[in-house]
């Protein structure tokens, strides 16, 4: 099959459209939001809602099929639902990082859905997003013990017999949207919160299990938001569970403690997906910042050669060129793992590597913008000071640029967690 590297139409629409969200409803007000920290973008939030409504889509969260139906012959087209997706998030990224954040629908909360739920829970908790209010949901595995290792979380869920329902305690950190998804439900739609905690603690990794907690269940309180240095329009939350009550229902998975990690390895499924995301939206940031650079050059009287030999350019010209090639590389890398996601091959390999190199990348090309720029760059005049500070949270959350050349490592030489951490 030849490999082929024109974008195809759906996303080449997708991205023509979102360029009119960044120029009209994003980049006007990116400053402001970073300045207001806290502060609900609530006419972009429902204007994105009727957008994505209008367009057939919910949210960004990825379909089930893809865009094409399992089993159905006449559907012949390649499926493209990540791609497609990853494209999205890289155009909203490059508009604004944190009000990306803000856009209605799953996120992290029903990515854990599509990987850990069966069927029927997938049918019962997803449908919300479609519905006439904005919906958000959120994942909390983060604790204070435990981030990187996240098998290390000591949240508790106790089955009452009595009421057959979980019975949770805990306290989560660093949660994305975690206000908007649990508290904002009445302004909004039917919000909920992806908790992972252990049914069994001596179990380790196999007792780890994630349950949907409803908005508002009572028991969960949003403790704090924090004050961040860079995508502070998003909301980021720690939240105390303390004897909150969930159906039995809502346990995604099996509720059954074998000695299978099947759990931990639900969690594990969310970031395979939703990595080479995170990956796209570094990218979306790193574009801007330098598209802003080559303006500024370009005002400056600086255009950049093209098809030069390299001795011939100046110092400025190859800094921008390698600045390219390294967007590039990782971008073909994102596309790589969404591929790989959409005709369902594992891709834990090439999320992770995705993720690297994206945040590597990204967290590189947006400090040399500042830094050839200089007073333009460091004033708050501009964007691209607050590009270099929104970056860097790429290489964090979802696996750290660390713990992901772990996980690229232990799959190429074939090591568990526990020999090589
Ligand atoms: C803005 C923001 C949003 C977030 N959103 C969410 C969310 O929605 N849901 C959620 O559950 N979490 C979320 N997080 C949490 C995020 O995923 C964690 O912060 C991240 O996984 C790192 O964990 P930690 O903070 O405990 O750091 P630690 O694990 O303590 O790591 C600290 C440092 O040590 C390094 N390190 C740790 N272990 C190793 C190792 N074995 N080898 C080499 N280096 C190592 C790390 O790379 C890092 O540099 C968010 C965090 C932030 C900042």
């Amino acid at each position: 099959m030849p490999i082929e590297f024109e974008a195809p139409k759906p996303i080449v629409q997708t991205q023509f459209m979102l360029k009119t969200v960044v120029d009209e409803m994003m980049r006007p007000r990116s400053r402001y939001f970073d300045e207001h920290e806290h502060e609900v973008p609530w006419d972009y939030i429902e204007f994105m809602h009727l957008a994505m409504k209008a367009s057939g889509g919910s949210s960004l969260a990825p379909r089930e099929n893809g865009n094409g139906k399992d089993g159905d012959e006449k559907e012949k087209r390649p499926r493209i639902g990540y791609q497609l997706i990853a494209a999205q998030i890289e155009s909203l990224a490059y508009g604004d990082l944190g009000m990306y954040h803000c856009l209605p629908g799953g996120a992290l909360g029903a990515a854990a859905v599509h990987a850990a739920g069966t069927p029927e829970q997938k049918e019962k908790f997803l449908a919300r997003f479609k519905d006439e209010k904005p919906t958000f949901a959120a994942m909390c595995i983060t604790e204070a013990g435990a981030g990187s290792d996240n098998s290390a979380i000591r949240t508790r869920a106790v089955l009452d017999e009595k009421t057959n329902e979980w019975v949770i305690n805990g306290e989560k950190i660093f949660v994305t949207g975690g206000d908007k998804s649990f508290s904002e439900y009445e302004k909004l739609g039917n919000g909920f919160i992806v908790v992972w905690a252990t049914i069994d603690p001596s179990a380790g990794r196999a007792g780890m299990r994630a349950f949907v907690v409803e908005g508002g269940t009572p028991g969960v309180r949003i403790v704090k938001l924090e004050h961040k240095l860079g995508i502070r329009v998003s909301d980021t939350a720690a939240i105390s569970l303390v004897d909150a009550r969930v159906p039995f229902e809502n346990i995604l998975g099996s509720a059954t403690v074998e000695k299978s990690t099947s759990g931990f390895r639900g969690a594990m499924a969310t970031f395979d997906a939703t990595r080479p995301l995170v990956a796209a939206s570094g990218i979306g940031v790193a574009r801007a910042a330098l598209e802003f650079l080559k303006e500024k050059l370009e005002e400056n009287g600086v255009k950049i050669q093209y098809g030069l030999p390299r001795q011939k350019l100046s110092n400025i010209e190859r800094e921008v060129i390698d600045m390219e090639i390294m967007l590039k590389s990782a971008w073909l890398m994102v596309i790589k793992a969404t591929w790989m996601a959409d005709n369902k091959k594992p891709n834990a390999l090439e999320a992770s590597m995705s993720k690297v190199k994206s945040g590597d990348v990204t967290t590189k090309i947006t400090q040399k913008v500042v830094e050839i720029l200089g007073p333009l760059g460091y004033s708050r005049e501009f964007l691209a000071e607050k590009w270099m500070r929104d970056a860097k949270i790429t290489d964090i959350y979802e696996g750290t640029g660390q713990i992901n050349r772990l996980v690229v490592a232990r799959q190429i030489l074939g090591y568990s967690g526990s020999e090589l951490r």
